[in-house]
Parts: structure tokens; sequence; C-alpha cells
């Protein structure tokens, strides 16, 4: 037999030129770079000793247990939880969410042996959560917000009763980056018996050392509130791991032991996992728990203040663009940009048509679709990296501005226009969804389009099951093996 290793990588190279870079500070999500050469290489190594090691059973790989119980003990210090908070590693930040939220219905089903639970959070709250409710059958209760992204701790409260199983907050949430009103909803839960969950997958290793515009420290969020009963926080975001890596923190052994699964019921081995996964790579612990321990805290606080300081040169640099403004008032390294409606029609900068245009200067900002009454946003996410192209960043943000000065947000009719009407709609099979795709232009080639503004239009003025579908079609045609 033979193997082709050098054709084989050959062809992988040739894909991965074609994605945005990885380093350097082009893309402003997605990817989490310290900007730390030596920290590839120990990755690197990390890799080669872990890789062929099965994380399922750490009675078996001994390793896999010792490294997930010093992550878990680090990130619990940092959180400042007491001997009471137990934990695991998770596969990411949906992982996570999704085990909080088990764990809460578990432990609602078990004093309540009628009805469905209900899941309670601010509409701002990550779609892991919608995910979740969909996933273990609980009753989503969004919270709307302020115009701002910002969520009043009373209209939180109000909404408590007997059946909420789980309240979740973030710290910060990922749209706005706003803090929600931990001490003040973890106060009158815990007065309520209701647990509360924070959610802290993007703010975990950064929102420690981070300050306030008035460089105050931020009110506590984590495990020093009483009433917070699991935090979530993913090493594969701010903590520079590989993807594949998060932690669930919850307070009470008793608690925490309604996330396992146990089986003892079938012929095979026994199972008891505390997360989704059966066999698991052992290569994102293994590499989260390696640069925790290389870096220490110290460490992610030298990294998180790169970011602190990058965040309000490019805050500054932003609202110094006229017809941008930055949305709320965020806490951490990322935030939202929108239109600046005090400015005249032709002064305003559309944040799509902008996003598009900095795309084409060599920087990829994400497009967030409007939901009423939040507007549509251009998001960005800041990495210790960004310090360092700062100058080159501020002058595409400020050119992408001026090439798109004046012009309107898309105007979807138009596109909508190609579409039959919505009442025919309702349920759509896979080839209609496809041929109408096909129909107003997107999806008809290989390619995907480059300009998503005219995308992110479409998504806003469709009903949310229509655009739904639709996407779901494109994705799923996306990788669906091609004709050769
Ligand atoms: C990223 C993120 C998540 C979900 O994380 P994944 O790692 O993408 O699965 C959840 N909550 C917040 C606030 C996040 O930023």
């Amino acid at each position: 037999m033979t193997l082709d290793a050098e054709a084989v990588l050959g062809r992988l190279s040739e894909l991965r030129a074609g994605d945005p870079p990885t380093h350097g500070g082009r893309v402003l999500s997605y990817v989490y770079d310290p900007g730390l050469a030596g920290l590839d290489d120990m990755v690197a190594a990390v890799v080669d000793e872990v890789l062929p090691v099965n994380g399922l059973d750490p009675t078996t790989f001994r390793s896999v247990g010792v490294l997930e119980s010093e992550l878990v003990g680090f990130m619990r210090e940092l959180l400042h939880g007491d001997a009471d908070v137990v934990g695991s590693a998770t596969s990411g930040g949906t992982e996570s969410c999704l085990l909080a939220v088990k764990t809460a219905r578990d432990v609602w089903r078990a004093a309540h042996p009628e009805g469905r639970p209900r899941l309670l959070a601010p509409v701002t709250v990550h779609a892991a959560f919608q995910k979740a409710a969909a996933y273990f059958d609980l009753v989503l209760d969004l919270v709307p917000t302020a115009p701002d992204g910002v969520v009043s701790a009373a209209d939180v409260v109000a909404r408590l009763g007997d059946d909420v199983a789980l309240v979740v907050l973030s710290a910060p949430n990922y749209p706005f980056a706003s803090l929600d009103p931990i001490a003040e909803v973890a106060e009158a839960a815990s007065a309520a018996g209701v647990p509360l969950h924070v959610d802290a997958c993007i703010g975990g290793l950064v929102l420690p050392f981070w300050r306030d515009d008035a460089d105050a420290e931020l009110p506590a969020w984590d495990f020093r509130v009483p009433g917070v009963t699991s935090v979530s926080a993913d090493l594969h975001k701010y903590g520079y791991a590989p993807k594949g890596v998060s932690v669930l923190l919850q307070r009470g052994r008793d608690r925490q032991r309604h996330q396992y699964f146990a089986t003892t019921r079938w012929p095979g081995y026994p199972v008891v996992n505390p997360t989704i996964l059966g066999s698991k790579s052992a290569v994102p612990l293994a590499a989260g728990w390696a640069i925790a321990e290389g870096l220490g805290v110290e460490g992610f606080r030298e990294l998180g203040e790169s970011c602190l300081r990058a965040t309000r040169a490019l805050r500054a640099a932003i609202e110094g663009i006229e017809g941008l403004r930055v949305v709320g008032e965020p806490v951490g390294p990322l935030f939202a940009v929108a239109t600046d409606e005090s400015v005249a029609p032709e002064q305003r900068v559309d944040p799509h048509h902008w996003a598009d245009a900095v795309r084409g200067l060599g920087f990829v900002l994400q497009l967030q679709p409007a939901l009423a009454p939040l507007p549509s946003t251009t998001h960005l996410t800041i990495t210790p990296v960004t310090e360092s192209v700062l100058p080159e960043l501020t002058s595409a943000l400020v050119a992408g501005a001026d090439a798109v000065r004046g012009v309107p947000h898309v105007d979807a009719s138009a596109l909508l226009g190609g579409l039959p009407p919505l009442e025919a709609l309702a349920a759509l099979d896979s080839d209609t969804a496809w041929a109408l795709l096909q129909g107003i232009g997107i999806g008809g080639g290989a390619e995907l389009p480059d300009a998503q503004a005219p995308l992110v239009a479409l998504i806003e003025a469709l009903p949310a099951s229509v655009a739904e579908r639709l996407l779901v079609e494109l994705l799923g045609r996306l990788v669906e093996p091609r004709e050769v």
C-alpha cells in the first residue's frame, strides 16, 4: 500500500489558502490570536503527545483526569469559586451551555413531577441557549432589552416563577458585549430558589482583568455573587486554545451530578459521561491545560490588558468616524457598531456595507442582523494581536466608511420580489428552497457571495422560520458531495 501524503497535504494547503488568515488579526471574530509565537509550537508538541488518546475514559488514560482536574482548578480559582464549586471540561461553549441547561432541567424535574420548565434570559443571550431549550424541551422565555442591548434587572426579576428551571445572564453577551445585571438578578433569583447561570464563555478569561470606561474594576459577576450557581468559560476563546475546549463550573456537588449520564444497562462497558460526546480527542483539553500552565494568571492578565488597550483605541477611532456609532455600553474586548442616526442620511454609514467594504481592504468583520428594537450592526472581537495591527486596521475602518457613506441599507424588497408570496413558503421542501435561493442569486455556483449585506438584509426581511429554512438549505447544500 502506498500513502501519497505529499499529494494529500498539497491539496489541503490549497484549500486552506482560500480561507481568511487565522493569525495576524485579520479576522475580528471566530479566532483568538494571542500573537505569541512560542504558543503555537507548544500546542503542536501537545498534539504530538496526546493525539491518539481517547478522552472518553479517564480511568484508562489517567493523564486525562489529571489535566481536567487541574484545568477546572485553575478556572475555579480565577472565577472565585470555593471548595463547593466543581466542574468539567467540555468540547466548547455550546456544550457548556447545553449542559448547564440540562443540569437545571433535571434538578427542576426532580422537584416537579409534572409540567414543563422555563428557561429565562435576555434576548441577547447566546443562541446556544435557544438550542438548549429546543434540545431539552424547555419553554424559552426571552426578555427584551433596550435598543442598546442593555437589559433591566427588574424586567428579568418580574418574570421569575416556580416553573423557571434556570435564569441565564451573560458576562458579557456576544452581540453587544453588555454585562448583564448579575448581582441584582442573583439576589432575587436566589430568594425565589431559582438557579442562575452566568455565561462567561467569551468573558471568562478576560473580564477578570478588565476595567470599565472610568478605569474602575467591574462589579462582581462570577462565583463571588452568592446566587450564581454555574458559570461557563471557553478556553478556546481568550484561553487561546485550539477549538474544542471550555469549562462548566457548578456550585454544589449534588447539583452537578445531574449533569452526568450513566448507564450500566447495556452489555458493553459502563457508560458514565459528564458531557455529551463519547469517544473524544484529548487534544483541546491538553492544549487548554498547557496554555493555562504556561501563561498562568499573570500571562492571561498581560494579554487581557493588551486587548483592553486595543479595544479602547478602536472604540475611540470608530466614535470618530462620521456616520457610525458604538452600540450601548460594551464591557470586554468586543462591541457592535451601528449607523449613527443623529447625522443627515447622506452622512450615515450602513454597518453592513461598511463590513463588506472593510473586507475588501483585508479585514473580516461580522455582520449582525437587526432584531427589533435592536439595530443592524457589525461586530468586532478584539484579540491581543489586534494591538500590533492597529494603524492598518484603523485606516481600513476609516477608508471603508468613506467608501460607503450615504449608501442606504440594502432594500430587501427587491430581493423579496423574486420570492413567491410568504404564505407559500410555510413548508418548503429541499428542492424548492434551493431553487428559491438560486432564483435570488444566492448559492448558484460553488462560490459563496463575497458581499454579505444582501444576504443579511434578506434574513432581516423574511419571517424567521423562512430565513432559517433557506439557510439550512444553503448550509446543507454546501457540504453535499459535489459532481466531479
Ligand atoms: C462563543 C459563545 C458561546 C458558544 O460558544 P461556542 O464555543 O461557539 O460553542 C456562548 N456564549 C457566548 C457569550 C459566546 O461568546
